[in-house]
């Protein structure tokens, strides 16, 4: 794989190569002069002053080795002196008058001058400035080579690897999210044994996408797999595809699916793959062709991975709503994780895990700030976590207080960086309420879908939301089952403005939804008693508007009022069932509320418990 860094990274490198040279070079001085200097530094000696200690009785040996005569003198000092070059050393030493007697004491070694000490001494001095210049040379071309290099590669992807040691993360380091770490960990299995699933004739899930607001750990999540999966890990993203130069989009894209190809078994992660796979066509004017292009390349590849090949490509965004419906069909990101917004439990988990290495007061309690901080995102507690240190620290303290806590709370909500709305302590009781309202309706009604979840965190648009799933997958819906239905949308109005007397923004969507439900009775489904089993309208799909749909009517005027009456007639009756339920049911209201204003989210068998108690009588509509 061909890795090119960025323009700052370069700067960087350099900078690491002068260093290292500039190391090198120190090392390399620093070896050779203890090499060489070792202890005191050897008498000199003339060929005279040797004579006369030869006579003296003062050596001991003499080694010879070209020229250089090496001397250990009897009292432990060494000795150097040079003899003639021409003559022998017993001539030498004749010359200036030794005496022969004493000579013969002195024992004399000759050592063999094509040894490696004398090749490394005639040739050091030469080779050794050549080897370092040589070396610079090379890092300089290295450098000049990479920057190059990069100008012509623009239509290679900027691929990265994930799986640095130093910044690896696993699921322990993301807090909550426990669906979606459940939904990857058989992904990394997919990856790990894929024979057990082509076996039974499963095919492996080309594409995973990680759905969720901003701050909420998608990327987090993707680091947290590359650690736990042990593949080989790639990111990109999306808007790296389109960057600097037009068309090269698609190409990027070929590179990225290629190098994760050859890695394979790998995962190739794409990150806010909003940047480029809006839906294309849509909007008036035409459509960005780099993009349009980049997405359509995108779809191929993804088509193009054999059945077998071994490349699981995961992408996150947080605008679901905009991505091409191409993107999301079975074969390419068939499978779709939701990451919502942190509960109160998930919320205490996330402080914690960035509290550490953060000095906290002992009486710092961490509850408390989850209890304060509902629609904070995993991102916004990290930085609440990070404002509270740099309080205590610019007041000089050496530990964090519960004090310091609090007042980044609001410093986080105030500040600029906030995306997600906060919800005050009266926002959260009518919204406990609210979804109370529905998740009531939904338990007294025979025919109602079982209640999966009931959550006061908001997702979307929506305060909170009542999860509820039919039993069994259902295609045929009837006539009861539909007003059901409505009743359970209007439980959450009806709750309001039972509790306090007026309705807030959060159920104009319920309110919305009940009403083309009822709209959908009578005029697409024919439900009507009264107007008989005939449908109205004709819905026609503009193209050229992206999704809208648009309805022409071929009924008259006067049987637009009865189809009014009749949607009148449903949601009256629906509203009623529903209001009847809530009142005579306060006491249960009451108790799902205050549940959900302390834990926030209930799952199913919380919910069943808690209404369980109250032993209610399942209601028709
Ligand atoms: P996004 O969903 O926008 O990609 P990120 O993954 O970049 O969000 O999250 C931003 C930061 O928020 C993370 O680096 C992490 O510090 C913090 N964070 C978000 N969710 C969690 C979580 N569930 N557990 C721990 N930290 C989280
Ligand atoms: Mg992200
Ligand atoms: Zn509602």
């Amino acid at each position: 794989m061909k890795i090119i860094k960025n323009g700052m990274k370069n700067g960087m490198t350099l900078y690491k190569n002068i260093l290292w040279a500039v190391l090198t070079l120190f090392i390399v001085a620093a070896v050779f002069s203890l090499l060489f200097e070792t202890g005191k530094k050897p008498l000199e000696l003339t060929m005279t002053g040797l004579v006369e200690k030869i006579n003296k009785g003062e050596i001991q040996t003499i080694v010879v080795q070209g020229n250089d005569l090496l001397i250990d003198l009897k009292n432990g000092d060494k000795g150097t002196a040079k003899k003639e070059s021409e003559s022998g050393l017993s001539q030498t030493l004749n010359n200036y008058g030794v005496n022969a007697k004493a000579l013969q004491s002195v024992v004399l070694e000759i050592k063999d001058q094509s040894g490696f000490y004398f090749w490394m001494n005639l040739l050091l001095p030469i080779l050794l400035p050549l080897i370092v210049i040589g070396a610079m040379f090379w890092f300089i071309f290295r450098q000049a080579k990479s920057g190059a290099g990069q100008a012509f590669s623009f239509g290679k992807s900027n691929l990265k690897m994930f799986g640095s040691f130093k910044d690896r993360i696993s699921f322990k380091d993301v807090a909550g999210l426990k669906e979606a770490k459940q939904e990857l960990e058989e992904v990394v299995d997919f990856l790990k044994n894929p024979k057990k699933f082509l076996e039974m004739g499963a095919r492996i899930p080309r594409g995973v996408l990680l759905i969720g607001p901003p701050g909420t750990g998608k990327t987090l999540l993707a680091r947290a797999l590359a650690g736990e999966a042990n593949v080989p890990f790639f990111h990109i993203s999306a808007s790296e595809f389109v960057e600097m130069f037009v068309g090269v989009g698609a190409s990027r894209t070929r590179d990225a699916f290629a190098t994760a190809k050859k890695a394979a078994p790998s995962i190739l992660f794409v990150d806010e793959i909003d940047a480029v796979g809006r839906e294309r066509g849509a909007g008036v004017g035409g459509g960005h062709d780099e993009r349009e292009q980049t997405l359509n390349q995108i779809l191929v590849e993804m088509d193009g991975f054999d059945r077998d090949s071994n490349v699981i490509v995961l992408a996150a965004t947080n605008r679901p709503d905009i991505l091409d419906r191409a993107l999301i069909r079975p074969g390419r990101f068939d499978r779709q994780v939701f990451l919502d917004l942190p509960d109160i439990k998930d919320r205490e988990e996330i402080l914690k895990i960035h509290s550490k290495g953060k000095p906290l007061a002992k009486e710092v309690d961490l509850r408390k700030v989850a209890v304060r901080t509902p629609g904070f995102s995993g991102a916004d507690l990290a930085n609440l976590m990070n404002e509270a240190a740099i309080f205590a620290a610019r007041n000089s303290r050496k530990i964090v207080t519960q004090d310091d806590l609090f007042s980044s709370i609001e410093k986080v909500m105030l500040g600029p960086e906030r995306k997600n709305r906060v919800i005050t302590q009266k926002e959260k009781e009518i919204t406990a309420y609210h979804e109370a309202g529905h998740a009531l309706v939904a338990a007294s009604l025979k025919d109602a879908d079982p209640v999966h979840k009931v959550s006061i965190v908001s997702r979307g648009r929506a305060g909170g939301y009542t999860l509820k799933l039919p039993l069994e997958e259902q295609h045929l819906r009837n006539r009861t089952q539909f007003l059901t239905d409505i009743a359970v949308a209007l439980g959450g109005y009806v709750a309001e403005k039972f509790v306090f007397g007026e309705m807030s923004t959060g159920a104009s969507s319920d309110l919305q939804q009940a009403s083309k439900m009822a709209r959908a009775l009578v005029t697409q489904f024919g439900m009507s008693e009264k107007l008989g089993p005939q449908t109205f309208g004709e819905t026609q799909e503009l193209i050229f508007l992206g999704r809208e749909i648009s309805t022409a009517k071929n009924y008259s005027e006067n049987m637009a009022t009865k189809i009014d009456d009749e949607v009148r007639n449903f949601i009256d009756h629906a509203h009623t069932a529903a209001k009847k339920i809530v009142s005579s049911r306060r006491k249960v209201l009451d108790a799902i509320a205050k549940a959900l204003i302390e834990k926030e989210t209930l799952e199913q068998e919380d919910f069943n418990k808690l209404v369980g108690q109250f032993k209610l009588k399942p209601l028709g509509i």
